[in-house]
């Protein structure tokens, strides 16, 4: 599974659709499938189909809306039939260990279904258990890089396979943070907002150039000697 992806799932759709015509989400889903590979993207249920046309599976996440209730049996239905690897992001429940509910998910998906968790929690303990959950290469994390949590995962010697998402930082800071949660272990991005918040308004040409740009950025981040492939 790529560790390259640009985030489509926005809680409010509203960022990404221009007054007038035009959803972002569909150019950037269709430009990054059809010329940008290896990247893949993360999308709501509404864009899977659009995503998936293009016969580039391993390359489409479904992003599924933050859940409240990791822990719901109707979640792990959901994800015993998904097809495509899936991200859940969830907070932190009182009673429950981010990583127990990590296993419970993990446990539910089919043999060999991917699954990205991120979870909106800050609490050392229980960041640490997550990163010992033994994965098998099918889980993959997705974390902040905020500063305060970076020195959170350098004390716990976080080691999970994880990928950096950019929400709430802005596209210099994203980039600025980037090269330290590398040394930390970070191997990937599932980049939002902070990779298309200013796309909108450019016509295409500015857009695409734009994108191409970041894009290779972000690699180059990620992959100092560009040994990958
Ligand atoms: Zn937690």
């Amino acid at each position: 599974m790529t560790k390259l992806w640009v985030a489509l799932d926005h809680a409010d759709p509203s960022a990404l659709v221009r007054p007038g015509g035009g959803d972002l989400r569909v150019w950037l889903c269709e430009a990054i499938i059809a010329g940008h590979a290896p990247w893949g993207v993360v999308v709501p249920s509404s864009l899977l189909a659009r995503a998936l046309a293009h016969n580039a599976d391993d390359r489409v996440c479904w992003g599924l809306p933050d859940e409240p209730e990791p822990q719901r049996a109707e979640l792990r239905a959901e994800l015993a039939q998904a097809t495509t690897p899936v991200k859940v992001g969830y907070s932190h429940v009182p009673g429950w260990s981010c990583a127990d509910i990590a296993r419970l998910l993990l446990e539910a998906r089919p043999a060999g279904g991917r699954l990205v968790l991120e979870p909106y929690c800050d609490r050392p303990d229980c960041l640490a258990a997550c990163s010992a959950v033994l994965t098998e290469q099918r889980l993959m994390w997705k974390l902040t890089i905020v500063k305060e949590m970076l020195d959170v995962y350098a004390e716990i010697g976080f080691r999970g396979p994880w990928v950096a998402r950019s929400g709430p930082l802005t596209w210099q800071e994203f980039v600025d943070q980037l090269a330290q949660a590398v040394e930390l272990g970070c191997s990937g991005v599932i980049v939002g907002r902070a990779l298309w918040a200013d796309l909108l308004p450019l016509d295409e040409a500015a857009r695409q150039a734009l994108l191409g740009q970041r894009l290779a950025t972000l690699r180059s981040l990620l992959d100092p000697a560009g040994q990958a492939s």
